[in-house]
């Protein structure tokens, strides 16, 4: 299958999904998660289309910004979706549009002190982490009023709306529950004047049942670019 074929298939997928529940397909937009993906394939994605595109890692994704600036248009958006270390944080900020796994208030406060020397309001997802696993980062939904007050004061940093990775599941029905938590922790959170629009939720085996939940975002490897090598 080409890269258009493959793609077009994930679009097909998400419109159905999204009329299955209701919803307007034009509310989904489709992240292409492009890790270990070569920079050349990356310009074949947004030749076909994509705009959004997520890495996990700030070093792999530098490399590929640097090839790409150019190449590519500059209304493509670079999404970090990995953990963020904090001695990291800097050059994520000067490379990401939006940081999507923030995690931690300590480490919303030292991306809101790089971007303010960067003269920048750096968008922001926080990573909530619904099953608390071990060794997985996220903060826990029952931290995440308190956390957000605190976020709120910063003014360098735009918190547009939570993301959240369930644990695997061969099917994805059993991960409908994560993302069904994630979409009332918004709800309950916008009750209490806090607007959280942006839903990021949904991989390459689970992203229609997150779009019936409500994701806006979904973030999709394999099913655009085949099994990663590693
Ligand atoms: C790799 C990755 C994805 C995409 O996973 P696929 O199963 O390849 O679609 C999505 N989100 C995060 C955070 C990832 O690390």
């Amino acid at each position: 299958m080409s890269l258009i074929e493959s793609i077009s298939g994930v679009y097909k997928k998400i419109s159905h999904a999204a009329m299955k529940a209701g919803r307007d397909p034009s509310e989904v937009r489709l992240l292409a998660v492009t890790k270990t993906v070569s920079p050349e394939l990356v310009r074949e994605a947004v030749d076909a289309g994509i705009r959004l595109i997520g890495e996990n890692r700030v070093q792999e994704a530098s490399a590929k910004v640097e090839a790409l600036r150019g190449v590519i248009p500059d209304t493509v958006s670079w999404h970090l979706i990995g953990h963020l270390q904090s001695n990291k944080a800097r050059a994520a900020v000067g490379l990401f549009d939006v940081i999507q796994s923030l995690d931690s208030t300590e480490l919303a406060r030292r991306i809101d002190r790089y971007a303010g020397e960067a003269g920048k309001v750096q968008d922001l997802l926080i990573q909530v982490k619904l099953a608390g696993e071990e060794g997985k980062s996220g903060m826990s939904p029952d931290d995440l009023p308190v956390s957000i007050d605190a976020l709120l004061e910063l003014k360098n940093i735009r918190i547009n709306g939570l993301m959240t990775i369930p644990p695997f599941f061969e099917d994805p029905e059993e991960a409908r529950p994560y993302f069904r938590w994630l979409r009332e922790l918004r709800d309950s959170l916008s009750g209490r004047g806090i607007e959280l629009p942006e839903l990021s939720m949904g991989m390459s085996g689970d992203y229609e049942v997150a779009v019936e939940e409500g994701a806006t975002m979904v973030r999709v490897g394999t099913a655009i670019f085949g099994d990663r090598s590693y």
